[in-house]
């Protein structure tokens, strides 16, 4: 089954005791069958293309093996992690850090937006694992901030992300940079053509490895979709917010501006709501991810963008307010909820006119979204 997982341990899997030990003080008890099938072959060095929908523990799967390689005694960059999103960044940095904890190794996120004279000070302490976008990391290579002279290790994660978010000439001026005698992993919930040619060019004789191909979401998430009327659209959001006791949630709008104008309708009616786009500068994002992981704030209103690969514990239900462009979209979307093997709520919610683009996700999910009649007041008022 696609999101159980294997009986292997990570005792298994020829990890050091070190980090064994940070995995089980981050309450990871079981390898996920990515990480279980992974995680070997990249302690052999094998380049290695992996394929799993979000929330199978991608992040860990290359974590780990880096973690074990640095040699923390060679005081300069060996690995290289490039995300789509600085929130993306920061988080992987996290999560690095985390399973590095016994290890001392360093590392940290370089991203767009934040303060560029802080991070060349961090790079010129030294960071053995460097975590960012692809713009920036560009930027402080140019400026010889950051060296790739002892790079032994490249990650390119959500690869797919990347790609749609126009860097693959970034991304590949940055591995040219890199030394030819590498480790390259590339990561991604899908495989178009141009995520081929890439592995095609640039690794060698990459090792895939592909976690449950038939079924891109993940089983443990309910789906349905309401019918709406584009005028009412933000009052039947209340309505299912309220029927529905949603706790915590991430709202996907088309626009920024569409996530400003919904943020202001859910505050004005009282609901703890916050948006998050791209035209926020890094800190205000920053303040309203920590208010969400907080539970000060319920309910994120937010663009693809700048929810991509965010990875929020326990968000109940992921409501989308506008339907998204397209499958793939939708996926990762729905992705955002229902984690590491925990359940979940998507609905989405569409105009009469949307249901050619709804059955156009249905045929590429390959699933079924059941339609839900609207609560009527009665419903709420009890
Ligand atoms: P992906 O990159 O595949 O979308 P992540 O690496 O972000 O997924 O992992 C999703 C969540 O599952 C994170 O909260 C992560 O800490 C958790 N996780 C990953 N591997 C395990 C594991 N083996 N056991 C328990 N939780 C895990
Ligand atoms: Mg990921």
């Amino acid at each position: 089954q696609a999101t159980s997982y294997e009986k292997t341990s990570f005792q298994d899997l020829g990890i050091s005791d070190r980090v064994l030990r940070a995995l089980a003080e981050m309450g990871f008890e079981e390898p996920s069958p990515i990480q279980a099938r992974a995680i070997p072959l990249l302690l052999a060095g094998k380049d290695l293309i992996g394929q799993a929908q979000t929330g199978t523990g991608k992040t860990a799967t290359f974590g780990v093996p880096i973690v074990e390689k640095i040699d923390p005694r060679v005081r300069a960059t060996q690995a290289l992690v490039l995300t789509p999103t600085r929130e993306l960044a920061i988080q992987v940095a996290e999560e690095i850090g985390r399973i590095g904890r016994f290890s001392r190794v360093r590392v940290g996120p370089i991203y767009g937006g934040q303060s560029i004279e802080r991070q060349v000070r961090l790079l010129r302490a030294g960071l053995e694992v460097v975590v960012g976008t692809p713009g920036r990391i560009m930027d402080h290579m140019r400026r010889g901030v950051l060296s790739l002279d002892r790079l032994r290790i490249l990650v390119l994660d959500e690869a797919d992300e990347m790609l749609d978010m126009g860097f693959i000439e970034d991304i590949e001026w940055i591995i040219q940079q890199a030394p030819q005698d590498r480790q390259t992993m590339l990561f991604s919930a899908t495989m178009p053509e141009e995520i081929r040619r890439l592995a095609q060019r640039y690794m060698r004789d990459p090792e895939f490895v592909q976690v449950s191909p038939q079924q891109l979401t993940v089983p443990q998430i309910e789906q349905f979709f309401y019918e709406v009327r584009q005028a009412l659209k933000t009052e039947a959001l209340t309505r299912i917010l309220d029927a529905e006791n949603v706790e915590r949630a991430i709202i996907f709008c088309r626009t920024k501006k569409g996530v400003d104008e919904l943020t202001e309708a859910l505050q004005g009616r009282g609901y703890l709501a916050e948006g998050i786009h791209g035209d926020m500068n890094q800190a205000q994002r920053n303040r309203v991810m920590e208010r969400f992981r907080g539970g000060q704030v319920e309910l994120l209103v937010a663009t693809d963008v700048a929810a991509r690969g965010l990875d929020i514990e326990g968000v109940t239900h992921v409501i989308n307010y506008d339907i998204p462009q397209d499958p793939e979209s939708y996926v990762h979307r729905i992705g955002r909820t229902g984690r590491a093997g925990r359940s979940g709520t998507a609905i989405t919610l569409i105009t009469s006119r949307e249901f050619p683009q709804l059955r156009l996700i249905e045929r590429g999910i390959r699933q079924r979204i059941q339609r839900r009649p609207l609560p009527s007041l009665a419903d709420i008022a009890e």
